[in-house]
C-alpha cells in the first residue's frame, strides 16, 4: 500500500488566517485541507475558492475534525532528513525557519546536502513568470532524484510550500504527480502529519463537510454558464439575500462523490430550507454519499418556530421529510430539538413530542432552552419556562426519541450493513466499532483481519436505541458492497 497514494491539498474549505505579510497574494484568502486520495481521481481542486467573492464564513464548509484513524498517526519524523530549497524574499526565509521549528519538534533533522535528504521542501516564489519557471525546472530535477531513489529505501518526499503553493495549487496538484505535499502558510503546522500520512500511504476514507447551514454553500467565485438563483424548499423562508450563480452545494457534493468511489461523504449541519431536489437527487445517485441527513427541527409547533424565527411551519417541515423519504426511502434522519423556549406552553410542547413520534428520528440532539445574550429572543422575549418544567419536557423528549430509535435500529436486525471501522470499543478490548451508512454505531467482535479504516460488511444481530451489534461477514470495498 505504501507510496501508492499521494498527499494532495484539497477537499474542505475554511476561512484563512493570514499568517504572513500583506505581500502574499490576495488570491489566497481560502484555506485548504490536505488529504490523501488515489492518484487518478484527483479533481477536487475546483473546490478551492479563490478570489474576491469569498462566501461568508458561515457558508463555508469547515475543516472536519480528524477521524480517529488519522488522529492515531505517528507524526514523528524518526530523524528523517529535510532539505530546504528556498527562493524569493526574506519572508520565505522567515517561513522556512517556522517550518523548520515545527519539523524539528517532531524529530526531523536538517541537512545541507540534498543527496542525503528524505524530504525536500521547496519554499517557492511566484513574483513573476521567471521565478515560477525556475521552480518548474527544479521539479524536473527533483522528480528524477525521486525516481532514482525508488522504493528500495524510504521514498523521497517532495513538498511545495510558499507563494506558488498558494497561487498555483490546482495546477501543481493536477500536473505534478510526484509532488507529495502542497501546503500554504496556513497548513505549515500540519506538515508533520501530512508528511507522515504520505509516508505511510494512509487514505482518507470518509469526509464530513462541516459548516453552519452547510447546504446553503455557494462558491460565487465560480462562473456558472446558467446562473440559477437559490431555490428554497417550498414553505421555507430566509432573511438572507438570494444568491445567484456560482458553484452550488449539489454540484460540490457531486464533485466530491466523483473523487473516489471509496470515499464516504457526510455533511452537517444543514438548514432544512436548503434541501432542493437537486441536492436530494445527487445524494440518491451516489452510493458513497451517505443516506443520512441531519434536518434540525428545533420545535414541532408553528408558533414556537415563528418565535424562534426558523422560517418554516410544522407542516412545511413534515412536507420536507416526506419529500426526502420519497427520494431516499431508507434515509436515516437526525435532528435537534429545544424544549422550554420562551413562552412555550404545554400544548406547544406536545406538538414537539408528536413531531418526534411522527418523523421517527434515528438520532436526536435534545436540549432544554438556555437564553443567550445578543439574540433576538433575548431582546424580544422572556426566558419564562421554569427550569424544572424544562427538565421534565427534556426527559419526555428523550423517552419519545429513544422509543422510536430503538424500533428503527431493531428493524435492521438481520440486514447486511456496510460499516467503516473507526476504533477500538471503549467497553471491551475484544470489540471494535464502525458506523453504518445511517451513521449509527455498530459494534463487532475484533478480528486480526480488520483494521481501523476498513470497510466491513456486517450482519446486524442486536440493537437498542443507542446502537447495534453486528457479525462480520467480510472485508469489502464500498463500491463492491453496493454493486451486490
Ligand atoms: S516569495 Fe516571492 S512572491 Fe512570495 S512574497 Fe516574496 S517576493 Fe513575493
Amino acid at each position: 500500500m505504501k507510496s501508492v497514494f499521494r498527499l494532495r491539498n484539497l477537499l474542505l474549505l475554511r476561512k484563512k488566517n493570514f499568517l504572513t505579510s500583506a505581500r502574499r497574494t490576495l488570491s489566497s484568502l481560502v484555506n485548504k485541507r490536505e488529504s490523501l486520495l488515489p492518484d487518478d481521481k484527483l479533481t477536487l481542486q475546483d473546490f478551492l475558492v479563490v478570489g474576491k467573492n469569498l462566501p461568508k464564513p458561515n457558508e463555508i464548509p469547515q475543516e472536519e475534525p480528524l477521524p480517529p484513524y488519522l488522529k492515531n498517526i505517528d507524526v514523528s519524523g524518526e530523524n528523517r532528513k529535510v532539505y530546504f530549497d528556498v527562493y524569493g524574499c526574506q519572508m520565505n526565509v522567515n517561513d522556512t525557519e517556522i517550518v523548520w521549528s515545527i519539523l524539528k519538534s517532531q524529530k526531523y533533522q536538517k541537512t545541507e546536502n540534498i543527496d542525503e535528504a528524505d524530504v525536500i521542501l521547496l519554499m517557492t516564489c511566484s513574483i513573476r513568470e521567471g521565478a515560477e519557471n525556475k521552480i518548474w525546472n527544479r521539479l524536473v530535477h527533483l522528480k528524477g532524484m525521486k525516481k532514482r531513489r525508488g522504493k528500495k529505501s524510504d521514498p523521497l518526499q517532495i513538498g511545495i510550500l510558499g507563494c506558488m503553493a498558494e497561487r498555483l495549487k490546482t495546477k501543481i496538484i493536477e500536473q505534478e504527480k510526484d509532488v507529495d505535499v502542497v501546503a500554504g502558510p496556513d497548513s505549515y503546522k500540519d506538515l508533520p502529519r501530512l508528511l507522515a500520512l504520505g509516508k505511510n500511504g494512509v487514505r482518507i476514507k470518509e469526509v464530513t463537510l462541516l459548516g453552519q447551514n452547510v447546504n446553503s454553500f455557494r462558491d460565487l467565485s465560480k462562473e456558472n454558464q446558467e446562473p440559477e438563483a437559490t431555490q428554497l424548499v417550498p414553505g421555507f423562508k430566509t432573511v438572507y439575500k438570494t444568491k445567484v450563480g456560482g458553484l452550488r452545494f449539489a454540484e460540490l457534493l457531486e464533485r466530491i462523490a466523483n473523487v473516489s468511489p471509496e470515499l464516504r461523504i457526510r455533511f452537517t449541519s444543514p438548514h432544512p430550507k436548503d434541501f432542493p431536489s437537486a441536492v436530494l437527487e445527487v445524494i440518491a445517485k451516489y452510493p458513497n454519499i451517505c443516506k443520512s441527513l441531519h434536518i434540525p427541527a428545533q420545535s414541532g409547533n408553528s408558533s414556537v418556530l415563528e418565535r424562534m424565527r426558523r422560517g418554516y411551519t410544522r407542516e412545511a417541515y413534515l412536507e420536507l421529510i416526506s419529500r426526502v423519504r420519497k427520494v431516499l426511502p431508507n434515509v436515516s434522519i437526525s435532528s435537534d430539538f429545544i424544549c422550554g423556549f420562551c413562552g412555550e406552553t404545554e400544548e406547544e410542547f406536545n406538538d414537539t413530542l408528536t413531531l418526534i413520534d411522527e418523523v421517527k428520528y434515528n438520532v436526536a440532539y435534545l436540549f432544554p432552552y438556555s437564553m443567550r445574550e445578543k439574540t433576538t429572543a433575548f431582546r424580544k422575549f422572556q426566558d419564562d419556562v421554569p427550569h424544572d418544567v424544562k427538565i421534565d419536557r427534556l426527559n419526555r423528549m428523550i423517552e419519545m426519541y429513544r422509543r422510536n430509535s430503538q424500533l428503527l435500529n431493531q428493524q435492521l436486525i438481520g440486514t447486511t450493513q456496510l460499516i467503516l471501522i473507526e476504533n477500538q470499543s471503549k467497553r471491551s478490548k475484544d470489540e471494535i466499532y464502525g458506523r453504518c451508512d445511517g451513521n449509527i454505531k455498530v459494534i463487532i467482535p475484533k478480528s486480526n483481519e480488520i483494521n481501523v479504516g476498513d470497510y466491513v460488511a456486517v450482519e446486524i444481530v442486536d440493537a437498542n436505541s443507542q446502537g447495534m451489534k453486528g457479525k462480520m461477514l467480510g472485508k469489502t470495498l464500498l463500491k463492491e458492497f453496493y454493486l451486490n
